[in-house]
């Protein structure tokens, strides 16, 4: 596997791995993140981002709710969607538009336009970083007089896995 490709900051998990590397790995590069941009990742901030994490699979913001809801009494629905706010603000998770969900960034500290491959089949989401595509977007849109605020790609497909897999998984009702 080219790990040599900077283009690609997340990859499809693969199989069955150790995903607790994959958990502390991503905290840890949460906290350089709030470090170097001097914001703190508060216990509950942290909780959060653990839960999205929790799988490669997008989160929704319920899904975050229901479980930290069980941990602690205090975590009324607003407090859940400011710690997400919080969370894209820094970059540590993106929101996938065309699922209403989030992921984790694999690469906070590395200033990046959101681009995503997403399985219909499994689910999973991969991200991509390739500056000479988000350039292209730009410039093409410049030309059009248009201002870019936000740029995100989202390609739905099939991955590596559901493709060569003989278990097919629906997809999720
Ligand atoms: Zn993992
Ligand atoms: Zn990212
Ligand atoms: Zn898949």
């Amino acid at each position: 596997m080219n790990t040599a490709d900077h283009t690609v900051l997340r990859r499809f998990a693969n199989g069955v791995h150790d995903h607790g590397r994959c958990v502390s790995g991503a905290m840890a590069k949460a906290e350089l993140a709030c470090a170097a941009s001097g914001r703190r990742l508060t216990p509950l901030r942290r909780r959060v981002l653990e839960l999205v994490w929790g799988s490669h699979l997008p989160v929704k913001a319920y899904d975050v709710l229901a479980i930290l809801g069980q941990e602690r009494a205090q975590a009324a629905p607003p407090t859940v969607y400011r710690a997400l706010d919080f969370l894209q603000s820094v970059g540590l998770v993106h929101r996938i538009a065309s699922l209403n969900a989030f992921v984790g960034c694999g690469e906070p500290q590395r200033g990046h336009v959101g681009q995503f491959l997403i399985c219909t089949q499994c689910g999973a989401v991969a991200e991509l970083a390739d500056p000479a595509l988000a350039q292209r977007v730009r410039r093409s849109a410049e030309r059009l007089g248009f201002a870019v605020q936000r740029e995100t790609i989202e390609v739905e497909g099939v991955c590596r896995s559901c493709r060569t897999s003989p278990v097919v998984l629906g997809p999720s009702p």
